[in-house]
């Protein structure tokens, strides 16, 4: 038997999941909530953002959401995992990779005391470097 589902992710997004399980169905609902319910900016709160895929190189492509706010242009970034098979939204410091951790070391007090979790949910306001 095949349960469907819609799943809302935000204004703009909805998906469709099935699974012949509960506990897979769950897995997909889950997935759809982790990666994609990005509802507003963290940092301006702005609900205009938009899923932003660039190619930084042959192997590997940015992937991040990007406030549509051009006073706050803030981004949450993503990853995927080793396998390439699921992404994740960088929430915490220990996803951040070594660069990251540098570009943005003034969010690491923040995270300490916040469960490792970055602060306005991962979005960044990227700061050019002089
Ligand atoms: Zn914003």
């Amino acid at each position: 038997m095949s349960i469907k589902a819609t799943v809302r992710a935000n204004e703009n997004l909805s998906f469709e999941v099935s699974a012949d399980t509960e506990p897979e169905l769950f897995r997909q609902v889950a997935r759809v909530h982790e990666v994609f319910a990005v509802k507003k900016c963290g940092k301006c709160g702005c609900e205009d953002v938009k899923f932003v895929v660039r190619a930084a190189s042959k192997k590997s492509k940015w992937m991040e959401v990007v406030c549509q706010d051009f006073n706050c242009r803030a981004k949450l970034v993503y990853s995927s995992t080793e396998d390439q098979s699921m992404v994740y939204p960088k929430t915490r410091w220990t996803h951040l990779s070594d660069a990251q951790k540098e570009e943005r070391k003034d969010e690491q007090e923040y995270a300490d005391s916040h469960a490792g979790f970055l602060p306005n949910g991962g979005f960044y306001v990227w700061k050019k470097k002089n």
